[in-house]
């Protein structure tokens, strides 16, 4: 018995449709697999029609958010499971998310266009490949573009804080992800916190309600994936754990299954969601 609960699909930027994810996941002898795509929840349905009982869908969103560390702004990604895709106030904030990035990307274009420096649009968009767009993409776009030489000398000369072609962005902050997260019926889970590299961030989100944490990563060593679970059991968080899959043609990226964990993960979170109520899955 064991589940991945970080799959992506088709609908961000993963390379398999929901249904062929739900595929994959039963040839990998999965009983069970979240949907997790970037800011949206609208390729839950189809998983859970694929699968027709064959295994559990577990609803689940991917939030990317901003925190301060040190004074230096750092990604933070929470994980939602279990939560009603059909939420007004999760479908309204995940809307204004990709809005706001969409904008913001054309905003960095604009200025970049006044800069002498023209890169188009269509570009950014196929270098984001369904992933929220971001800076990464608009200088991947530049480097192809032959405007500059590295993604790295886009961001020092023009991208970066305090350059040329800066533009703030709207941000969220993880509190707020976990609080949208219990508001539509969720529990709420941080996402590879190795990744992060700084575990301060986390008590502030316990102090929020954090439901869990996922220990089990691809990029997580033997010993940070016991590290963080021994730190989610010392709260009584649920210990989570998924493979991050996008699909194939992502080259260094894990399959569906390659990280799993027992399916009383499931449970668990369910257990500790808000409203009590047994979920849709
Ligand atoms: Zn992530
Ligand atoms: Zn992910």
């Amino acid at each position: 018995m064991a589940v991945d609960l970080h799959v992506h699909t088709t609908t961000s930027d993963g390379t398999l449709s929901p249904a062929e994810a739900v595929e994959a996941a039963v040839r990998a002898g999965l009983t069970g697999i979240a949907i997790t795509d970037h800011d949206t929840v609208s390729g839950v349905a189809e998983a859970v029609k694929t699968a027709g009982g064959r295994l559990r869908v577990v609803p689940g969103v991917e939030i990317n958010t901003d925190t301060q560390i040190d004074g230096r702004w750092r990604e933070v990604h929470i994980l939602g499971y279990l939560l009603d895709p059909a939420s007004p106030a999760l479908d309204t904030e995940l809307q204004r998310l990709r809005v706001a990035r969409y904008e913001r990307a054309q905003r960095i274009v604009d200025r970049l266009a006044q800069l002498n420096l023209p890169v188009s649009f269509a570009k950014v968009e196929e270098f984001a490949g369904g992933s929220p767009l971001g800076r990464p993409h608009i200088a991947q776009a530049m480097v192809d573009a032959g405007l500059v030489g590295s993604v790295l000398e886009a961001f020092r000369l023009y991208l970066g804080l305090g350059r040329p072609a800066y533009v703030e962005r709207y941000k969220l902050s993880p509190e707020e992800a976990v609080r949208l997260i219990h508001a539509a019926g969720g529990a709420a889970v941080l996402a590879h916190p190795g990744l992060i590299g700084d575990d301060s961030i986390i008590a502030p989100l316990i102090a929020v309600g954090l439901d869990g944490i996922e220990a089990r990563y691809p990029e997580h060593g033997r010993r940070e994936a016991r590290r963080y679970a021994a730190m989610a059991r010392r709260y009584g968080l649920v210990v989570t754990g998924g493979s991050d899959a996008h699909g194939p043609g992502f080259p260094g990226r894990a399959t569906i299954g390659e990280v799993r964990v027992p399916d009383k993960a499931i449970d668990e979170l369910d257990a500790r969601r808000p409203l009590g109520e047994p979920a849709s899955v």
